[in-house]
């Protein structure tokens, strides 16, 4: 049977079939804010993609770096050979990392990038003789991907059906939403974070700290419905893994690249992790690509002693691949030469504000926003379903997860387009 409909193929393997060109939901272009229909009909794409065209669709920029380098060198193995473009991103990509990251491991998605990440947390721990360190920590209601590994950390009890026992070993703190405290708070709410921070102290005591590898986190879980960990909370996180010898993983693959007004959401949080895990705005969607920066303790700690520099033996057929990098070094420029971050940053209050005015349309019952990040809960996932669905019929692209629309537009967006997707939501919201 063929899938409902365009849509819903992401889910499932492709299956040929021609009808689905007549599915009003088929986009054949885009550009810029906007995707367009086959009937030329243009819809305002308030998530990038999904969380990824941070620079917007098709720029130019990157369209010709892709194409140039689709010219020059196709291929190129990163076992035993080099090639400028991935250098020359590895390059610029550490330079806008936070300080002391000075090292990237190259993956091909979002969910490669955790899987390494995780495999070097403990390869980090077995080269200092502490090979027992084998346990990891992750939270509920995270989104780490669809690897054997980030399917272990991530917190979504349903996508781990079927699947099980997965890694042997993890626990999960608990999510940070806790609407009774924290309804409609703007940015980061105020209350909670510590006490949040140390249900890690409780898993320590119960597991013992020193069979412990890793903590993973979003510092912002995204695809989950935008859950914004109150203050103090990641600060908390960060002095206990210090205490307990843990290393701090952050899976930046939505909150990297702007999303939260600097290049890394470490970076607009300030609290540093020891890995961070990015893909999707890397390449401003273009071509896959994902990657995991590690910070000097962690490199020094794997490659500190000559005979352990092959102990960490892990890549992919296409780590660094020339058109990706080539695509990452084009969508990195066209962030720094628009001052897409600072945009972003300097959008905040009013997208903010925005989102907020929406507290008395019709069957709201919670927003959260923080950076370009935004979330409207309604009653049901049926409600926010139907709401999204006549939103795209309206001209905008919004996704529901659960009960809420979650929103991250391109960093670029405008005042008159965040009014468009507000009044939208607003009159859909109305009549669903
Ligand atoms: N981590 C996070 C936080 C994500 O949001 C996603 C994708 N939504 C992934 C990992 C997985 O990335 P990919 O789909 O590229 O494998």
């Amino acid at each position: 049977a063929a899938p409902p409909n365009a849509l819903d193929a992401f889910w499932m393997p492709f299956t040929p079939n021609r009808a689905w060109k007549r599915d009003p939901r088929f986009v054949t272009q885009a550009q810029g804010m906007h995707y367009v229909a086959p009937d030329g009909r243009r819809i305002l794409d308030a998530i990038a993609g999904l969380w990824c065209v941070n620079a917007g669709h098709c720029h130019p920029k990157i369209v010709e770096a892709v194409r140039a380098q689709a010219g020059q060198l196709d291929f190129a193995s990163s076992f035993g050979l080099g090639h400028p473009a991935a250098f020359e991103y590895a390059n610029c990509l550490t330079e806008a990392a936070p300080e002391g990251f000075n090292r990237v491991f190259f993956a091909g998605s979002g969910s490669e990038a955790v899987d390494t990440a995780l495999k070097l947390a403990l390869a980090f721990h077995a080269v200092q003789g502490q090979g027992q360190r084998t346990k990891l920590v992750g939270r509920q209601r995270s989104y780490h991907g669809v690897g054997f590994g980030g399917l272990s950390v991530a917190g979504i009890g349903s996508q781990r059906k079927h699947f099980g026992p997965l890694l042997p070993g993890v626990s999960h703190l608990p999510h940070t939403h806790d609407p009774r405290q924290n309804a409609f708070s703007r940015g980061r709410p105020e209350h909670g974070g510590e006490a949040f921070a140390d249900a890690l102290e409780g898993i320590l005591y119960a597991q013992d700290p020193s069979t412990i590898a890793a903590v993973i986190v979003e510092p912002v879980a995204g695809s989950t419905g935008v859950l914004v960990p109150p203050q103090g909370y990641l600060e908390r996180l960060r002095a206990i893994c210090d205490r307990h010898v843990l290393l701090l993983i952050f899976d930046e693959v939505v909150t990297g690249f702007g999303r939260l007004g600097a290049a890394f959401g470490s970076q607009a949080l300030g609290v540093m992790p020891d890995l961070i895990c990015c893909a999707k705005g890397m390449t401003n969607g273009a071509v896959p690509m994902g990657g995991v920066l590690i910070n000097d303790r962690v490199a020094e700690g794997l490659y500190s002693q000559p005979e352990t520099t092959s102990e960490f033996m892990h890549g992919y057929t296409y780590s660094g691949h020339p058109l990706a990098a080539a695509a990452g070094l084009a969508t990195l420029e066209v962030y720094q030469e628009e001052g897409l971050f600072q945009r972003a940053a300097e959008t905040a209050p009013r997208w903010e504000a925005a989102l907020h005015s929406l507290r008395d349309a019709q069957g709201v019952t919670d927003i959260r926003n923080i950076g370009l990040l935004g979330a409207i809960e309604f009653g049901s996932p049926a409600a926010a379903k139907a709401i999204a669905a006549r939103c795209f019929d309206d001209g905008v692209l919004i996704r529901a997860v659960g009960e809420a629309l979650v929103l991250s537009p391109p960093l670029a967006i405008e005042d008159s387009q965040i009014d468009q997707i507000v009044s939208t939501i607003r009159k859909c919201a109305g009549e669903v």
